[in-house]
């Protein structure tokens, strides 16, 4: 007798939603990055109980159309691929189309949509990978989804999280970074009620890291930017006497998304080596645009890493960017901020 057997969907689903979606803030990160591919210029993010129990998102952009709501929850369904070609050049935050289908796979998704063009709204509730119902509601353009009871059906991942204080602690983090990531974007984050995170959506990055890191570091920021044919650097970069023991001021966006890359670091520590002390690295926030062609998003799971076309060029320019904003200043001696 045959051993083997195809699994069927909802299974594959679960499955899928074990690498994609590990925890709330995973939700968090792919539905929001749905909003701003949706053209959203106003996105809010509303948890209760770190995200466990509630989390709802709601966008001002595109909206899904009627016929496509069959669609959304699909594996594998994505307007913004059509052939593996497509993944050369992506220029959108998703591409795989399986972020909605494994969030509904391990919980209770209700799903409010409209397009500008649609006279009505729709409203879509979907849980463990099954339609509950679809029906016309009155609601303003754009999108919400509220996901409630995450890992519901699957106790043994739910076991897995920690205490809503520190689900909340990494949605907010996260939040953070996707308002840097995109300061065009007005962002707010609530957390049981209380409002954590509001930014302007103005284009004011020294707002935002304002907002988001403070005084203390506000003031001692360097504009830098540079740029060539293919690769364009713009940001700010901390005086080194603002330094911590660890990497996680080190921040940058490659074409939107936050990404971690060695040899990014690595053009920025060797900057700041002159000025900086061994095993302290500093602040940037840099916001690097590369044509689409000349980078591979596809990678890893949660995107998270990047694959370079011209990674020497990328290097070179940031090192010299960096060194020479860092050499047009006067030096001060280190202060350590605490960790
Ligand atoms: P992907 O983002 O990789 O395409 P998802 O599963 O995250 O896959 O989403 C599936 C599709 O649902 C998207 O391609 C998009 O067409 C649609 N969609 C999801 N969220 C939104 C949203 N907030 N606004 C408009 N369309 C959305
Ligand atoms: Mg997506």
């Amino acid at each position: 007798m045959s051993k083997i057997t195809v699994l069927d969907d909802n299974t594959i689903n679960q499955i899928a939603a074990g690498e994609v979606i590990e925890r709330p803030a995973a939700v968090v990160k792919e539905l929001v990055e749905n909003a701003i591919d949706a053209g959203a210029n106003a996105i809010t993010v509303e948890i209760k109980e770190g995200g466990i129990s509630f989390i709802r998102i709601t966008d001002n952009g595109s909206g899904i159309e009627e016929e496509d709501m069959p669609l959304v929850f699909l594996r594998h369904s994505t307007s913004k691929i059509r052939t593996a070609e497509d993944l050369l050049r992506v220029t959108s935050l998703g591409f795989r189309g399986e972020a909605l289908s494994s969030i509904a796979a391990i919980s209770q998704v209700e799903l409010v949509t409209k397009t500008s063009e649609s006279f009505t709204g729709l409203r879509y509730l979907i849980a463990g990978g099954e339609e509950k119902s679809l029906e016309y509601i009155g609601c303003p353009n754009g999108t919400t989804f509220i996901i409630r009871n995450l890992f519901y059906n699957t106790p043994a991942r739910k076991k897995f999280l920690k205490s809503p204080v520190t689900e909340a602690g990494y949605i907010g983090d996260l939040m953070e970074r996707l308002a840097v990531s995109h300061p065009d974007i007005s962002f707010k984050f609530i957390n049981n009620g209380q409002i954590k995170l509001h930014t302007a959506g103005n284009n004011n990055l020294k707002d935002i890291i304002y907002n988001v890191y403070g005084r203390d570091i506000t003031a001692n920021l360097l504009l830098t930017e540079s740029s060539n044919e293919q690769i364009s650097i713009e940001g700010y970069i901390a005086k080194p006497l603002v330094s911590r023991g660890n990497r996680n001021y080190e921040n940058y966006y490659i074409n939107g998304r936050y990404v971690k890359s060695s040899l990014i670091s690595k053009a920025i520590e060797e900057a700041y080596r002159p000025f900086i002390m061994l095993h302290r690295y500093p602040f940037t926030s840099l916001h690097i645009r590369i044509k689409s062609e000349l980078i591979d998003v596809n990678v890893h799971p949660a995107k998270l890493e990047i694959r370079f076309k011209n990674g020497e060029e990328l290097y070179q320019l940031l090192y010299h960017t960096i060194k020479s904003t860092l050499e047009g200043k006067e030096m001060i001696p280190a202060v350590h901020l605490t960790e």
